[in-house]
């Protein structure tokens, strides 16, 4: 299924194609039988690659010997990586380029840019036990006290914490009642895990819940100056909720294709399965919903490259993480259906997939956090403020 893309979004499209096809999806099922992990070799050669290929630099900012791709390139890459399961694609870190405007220059040479060099990783700490989707309600603390902030606080689910060496920590200064974002060494003094609870997919990265107990930071860990607020956690969300959508067409893609396969090889009562007008009604929905899918993602993608209005962004992301994470649940659970028993088996690319795609309804946002953004846009700009 074409749509029309760029020349450059092509060619970066061509090149994350045979990235993930090569190196990624052969490790698929080695992964998903080993914890989510996979031989060191393989790993480093993986990063090495990636990083080689220029995937850590894409959204880095020229100045600072980066790509700056436009999201379009970006998204192009990103739904290609959404073909393989078992998160293998995040072997390497990627910087926002929102960093770039956020943090100071030493925070960019010690923690943003040594992320695009492959030689640091982080993780984002922002939800919390009792406010969870209710961001705006965040406990945790930073008080000022001297050169230092002092932050208290249990964050959930941080995403490759048993990875990273550094957290991107969100919590309310207490003197300005306001939020801030806090840059923090995993090392750091009064952190520790709490918890490293099991959840469905089978990914090398663990969502661990972490204490921060009286944790001290020199004030020039704060990212941004006082009335920034939720600003930056804002710029994460867009970004992270739009290459969701790409992730998720690349993932409903590569379902249709393999449920397409299978149905025409598996014969039954005489005749391939992709014959029966119930297995082409299945295919037909995950096709024309992908279509849409793939249409409004590209073109979100291209109003924030435009420089559309922030909040027009803002919606437009929510639209796409909502409408593109439901559709994909959806093919995942059709290619389910089409593979039968064998779509049951843990080897099987739909079972994983049907797992793996659920939390993308959950994460960086709700489905229903989602439907709130858009609702309150719309009603308060109308159509054309969406
Ligand atoms: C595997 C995984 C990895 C994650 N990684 C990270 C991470 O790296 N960093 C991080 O900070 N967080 C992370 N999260 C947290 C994730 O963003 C939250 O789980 C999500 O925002 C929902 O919060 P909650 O789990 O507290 O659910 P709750 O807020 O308790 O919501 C429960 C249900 O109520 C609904 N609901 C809540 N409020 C409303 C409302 N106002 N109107 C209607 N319905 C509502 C929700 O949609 C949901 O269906 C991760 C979560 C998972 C599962």
């Amino acid at each position: 299924m074409r749509i029309d893309l760029s020349d450059n979004a092509k060619k970066w499209q061509a090149i994350a194609r045979e990235y993930a096809d090569e190196f990624l999806q052969p490790h698929e099922i080695e992964a998903e039988l080993n914890d989510g992990e996979l031989p060191e070799a393989i790993t480093a050669r993986n990063k090495a690659r990636a990083i080689e290929l220029g995937f850590s630099a894409i959204d880095v900012p020229k100045a600072y010997g980066g790509l700056e791709l436009t999201l379009e390139e970006q998204a192009a890459i990103w739904e290609q990586m959404g073909r393989v399961t078992n998160a293998l694609s995040w072997c390497f870190s990627e910087p926002q380029s929102w960093m770039f405007e956020a943090c100071s220059d030493d925070q960019i040479e010690r923690y943003v840019l040594p992320l695009m060099r492959g030689e640091r990783k982080d993780c984002y700490a922002i939800t919390e036990a009792g406010p969870g989707s209710d961001v705006a309600g965040l406990e945790a603390t930073a008080i000022r006290n001297g050169d230092d902030y002092v932050l208290n606080g249990e964050k959930w689910y941080v995403t490759s914490g048993n990875l990273a060496d550094y957290f991107w920590f969100q919590a309310r200064v207490t003197d300005e009642d306001a939020e801030a974002l806090f840059l923090v060494d995993k090392d750091t003094a009064g952190i520790e895990i709490i918890a490293n609870p099991k959840f469905s997919h089978t990914y090398a990265a663990h969502h661990p819940t972490y204490l921060f107990t009286d944790v001290r930071v020199p004030a020039v860990q704060r990212v941004g100056a006082p009335g920034d607020d939720m600003t930056f956690t804002r710029s994460w969300f867009r970004h992270e909720r739009l290459m969701i959508g790409a992730r998720s067409c690349g993932a409903a893609a590569r379902l249709i294709e393999e449920a397409m396969a299978f149905a025409n090889e598996r014969i039954l009562d005489g005749a391939p399965l992709s014959e029966k007008q119930a297995i082409q009604f299945m295919l037909a929905d995950s096709a024309t919903e992908l279509y849409a899918s793939r249409l409004m993602t590209y073109d979100a993608a291209r109003a924030c490259d435009r420089g559309e209005d922030v909040k027009i962004q803002h919606g437009r992301c929510s639209m796409v993480k909502l409408y593109v994470s439901e559709m994909a649940n959806r093919v995942a659970d059709r290619a389910v259906q089409i593979f039968g028993g064998r779509g049951y088996m843990r080897e099987n690319v739909a079972e994983r997939f049907f797992r793996e795609l659920r939390v993308d309804r959950i994460w960086e946002g709700t489905s229903e956090i989602q439907r709130l953004i858009i609702a309150r846009s719309l009603i308060k700009r109308g159509l054309d403020g969406l």
